[in-house]
């Protein structure tokens, strides 16, 4: 589902963020990616959101070869794929309901089948009754909800989140943490950027560890 070849990323500063990754994650699998603050996680999500392109090396994410995509794909490229941030980015003058009905009011589908998936969505992440709240009104952990709601109301194949729990308490970031194993049980392919070591190790899940760029680990359930 999602190819790393051998990719390289450097940015205009001239900082190498990734050297030479390949790693290669089924789908249906969900894994973490960790390592310390600048070890390239971000900018490996970055890379799959077609947000960065490789220096060299290539990016596949469900069989797209992402090297060859014209601009005019990217944004179909990215309906595939959900995305969720430490810091959610929700809209905060529109309500709970607006903010996730947003992914498919952009993709232009009907307004009662925008209704019944957003519901759908905000029913999987416990917020069906706050459909009509405005987001400040939420809790933190609540608000990631909704950003995670966003992230899955377009069915996509593909979950990817960059520090999710990064704002959350050690409960908060637990039941976070679960609420994207649920999506894995049914069959999205999960990626999530996390230095919260203790929490990633007792999901029990593939951990990916980076270091200045390169791969330094790749922990399998069942591995020592
Ligand atoms: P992480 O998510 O693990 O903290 P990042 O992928 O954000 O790591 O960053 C990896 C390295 O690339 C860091 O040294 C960071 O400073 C650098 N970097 C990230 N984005 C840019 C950018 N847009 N321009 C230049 N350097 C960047
Ligand atoms: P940073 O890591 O510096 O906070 P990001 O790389 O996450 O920034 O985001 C860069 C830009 O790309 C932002 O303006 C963000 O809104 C946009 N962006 C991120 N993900 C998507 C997506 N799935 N679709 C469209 N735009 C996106």
């Amino acid at each position: 589902m999602i190819r790393f070849d051998q990719v390289t990323k450097r940015y205009p500063s001239g900082h190498e963020a990734l050297q030479s990754l390949s790693f290669e994650l089924a789908a249906g699998e969900m894994a973490f990616i960790t390592g310390h603050s600048g070890a390239g996680k971000s900018t490996l999500l970055k890379l799959i959101g077609l947000i960065e392109r490789p220096t060299r090396g290539h990016v596949t994410v469900n069989g797209h070869n992402l090297h060859g995509m014209r601009a005019r794909g990217i944004p179909q490229h990215r309906r595939g794929i959900g995305m969720v941030f430490q810091d959610h980015r929700l809209l905060m003058d529109r309500s709970v309901y607006d903010n996730v009905a947003l992914p498919l009011i952009i993709a232009g589908l009907p307004r009662d089948e925008v209704g019944k998936r957003v519901r759908a969505s905000l029913d999987k992440v416990g917020l069906l009754d706050r459909e009509r709240a405005a987001p400040v009104t939420l809790s933190t952990g609540e608000q990631q909800r909704v950003g995670i709601a966003r992230a899955i109301v377009a069915k996509p194949a593909v979950l990817i989140a960059d520090e999710p729990t990064g704002n959350l308490d050690p409960q908060l970031s637990a039941e976070i943490m679960q609420l994207f194993a649920d999506f894995q049980q049914v069959g999205t392919t999960v990626l999530i950027a996390s230095h919260d070591l203790p929490l990633v190790k007792r999901m029990g899940k593939r951990v990916l560890v980076l270091d200045h760029g390169r791969l330094l680990d790749d922990w399998r359930p069942g591995d020592p």
